[in-house]
């Protein structure tokens, strides 16, 4: 199996997130939007919306200062 065929999971933990949007943004396969709700500490978190977009490129992990997001493979 190619990396290309490997199948990613993203999490965010929820409340670990103050919705900066840098995830959002460096995201270049649409997986990540903002939520339109608020998580616990009042924040709109980020939410994977497309996750079969996501090819494990790590971007989003790097770029988060809360260690928001994880990103594995199945
Ligand atoms: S690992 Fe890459 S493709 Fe997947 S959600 Fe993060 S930035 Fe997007
Ligand atoms: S980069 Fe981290 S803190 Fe910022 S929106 Fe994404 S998950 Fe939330």
């Amino acid at each position: 199996m190619s990396k290309k065929d490997k199948v990613f999971s993203v999490k965010i933990r929820r409340d670990y997130c103050k919705g900066c949007g840098l995830c959002v943004e460096f995201c270049k396969q649409g997986v990540l939007e903002t939520s339109p709700n608020l998580n616990s500490m009042g924040y709109y978190y980020a939410d994977p919306v497309k996750p079969e977009n996501c090819i494990g490129c790590m971007v989003c992990t790097l770029v988060c200062p809360d260690l928001a997001v994880e990103v594995y493979s199945e």
